[in-house]
């Protein structure tokens, strides 16, 4: 068997959930886990946070295998992705869903739903992606307010910059948020994991945190840690070989990495195919017997190798941890000029997930 696996720590997830309750006391919990929880299992991680009021996924597919395995709570459609003919489906595995665009409110208008859907209008405070601008928002809520199909609307958006303290973009766009909605009794939500730690202000009704529930800061320059939660993934392998090299010689594709003295190398059985990022510069941190060693040359498909010295102990077999709480996941995302978020999703399927 191939030794490379994620970890899943489900009571770090549980923690983490804990912590977003006392960040944001007032306001219910939309736990995002769509892309499978982030590579973690969506319907594990469902399972095990059944203290989450609500849970938020991408699209009717990742929907149905939540309801599908016995998930009770409230299911969001985050993106609000559907086709005409799914709101049937919609219906059946009574889903909530997002509504940014018009085409959607004429489907739903012409449509014959049993007339209990939850709808979340989405306002475009100049993210610019998905959403009702100021000068359409009010009509498409009449639309929705008339229709026998909805039951309920609910009000968002989403901030472009919340991760960036010194950004402006957050103020403007809840501002904007604020003074389109004040008057409207209704429930509202537009916290990401980023507002939830830094614009107190944006909590509102509920919050949707993604990226904390996992254990990673969402904050640019931070770690998990830092803000007391705790790394869900452990990804590990072993190594597989050990290479004695010489000064000068090189070692994997393109000989990218070339020794700077006598050293050995060891080979480790993870590579892009396992979503280790084949961008990781040499040097990228990589953890063995107890400390960080550098990633010494390019990532292949199926392994990389490590620069463990001459004088190591380190053997065939030994475990490696590429992320998890021995090495922030976050400082592997800056050395392959990424975010955490890309790594953790990355995780490919042929990594096994082992719940813990
Ligand atoms: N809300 C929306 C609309 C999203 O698209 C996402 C994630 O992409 C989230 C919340 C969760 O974001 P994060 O993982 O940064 O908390």
């Amino acid at each position: 068997m191939r030794p490379t696996r994620a970890i899943i720590h489900l009571d770090a997830i549980t923690h983490n959930l804990a912590m977003i309750r006392q960040m944001a006391p007032n306001s219910q919990i939309m736990a995002v886990v769509k892309a499978d929880a982030y590579s973690h299992g969506i319907v594990q991680v469902a399972e095990h946070l059944s203290q989450a009021d609500c849970f938020a996924v991408a699209c009717i597919e990742e929907a149905i295998q939540l309801r599908e395995g016995g998930i009770s709570q409230p299911i969001v459609l985050l993106e609000g992705y559907f086709e005409a003919e799914e709101l049937a489906l919609i219906d059946r595995y009574d889903l909530q869903t997002v509504i940014h665009s018009q085409y959607q409110i004429d489907w739903l208008l012409a449509s014959k739903l049993s007339g209990s859907l939850t709808v979340w209008l989405k306002f475009d405070s100049q993210m610019n992606r998905l959403g009702f601008n100021p000068e359409n928002f009010t009509a498409a809520l009449k639309q929705l307010e008339s229709s026998d199909q909805v039951s309920e609307i609910k009000l968002m958006t989403h901030f472009a910059c919340a991760d960036d303290i010194a950004s402006y973009k957050t103020e403007q766009q809840n501002k904007q948020f604020v003074d389109l909605t004040a008057d409207m009794t209704v429930e509202k939500t537009a916290a990401n994991s980023a507002a939830i730690l830094a614009w107190p202000e944006t909590h509102y009704d509920w919050v949707r945190p993604g990226i904390m529930l996992y254990g990673c800061s969402p904050l640019l320059t931070r770690h998990g840690a830092q803000h007391q939660l705790k790394p869900a993934m452990t990804l590990e392998s072993q190594v597989i070989a050990i290479k004695q090299v010489k000064k000068g010689e090189t070692a994997g594709y393109g000989a990218h990495w070339v020794a700077a003295q006598d050293t050995r190398l060891a080979v480790v059985a993870i590579g892009y195919g396992d979503g280790y990022p084949r961008h990781a510069e040499n040097g990228t941190p990589v953890w063995i017997n107890g400390r960080e060693v550098p990633l010494a040359g390019r990532v292949s498909m199926d392994m990389i190798a490590v620069d463990i010295g001459l004088d190591s102990q380190d053997e065939v077999g030994d475990r490696v941890v590429l992320w998890g709480e021995e090495l922030p996941v976050e400082v592997v995302a800056q050395s392959a000029n990424t975010i955490p978020y890309t790594l953790l999703c990355g995780v490919t399927s042929r990594v096994k997930l082992i719940w813990q």
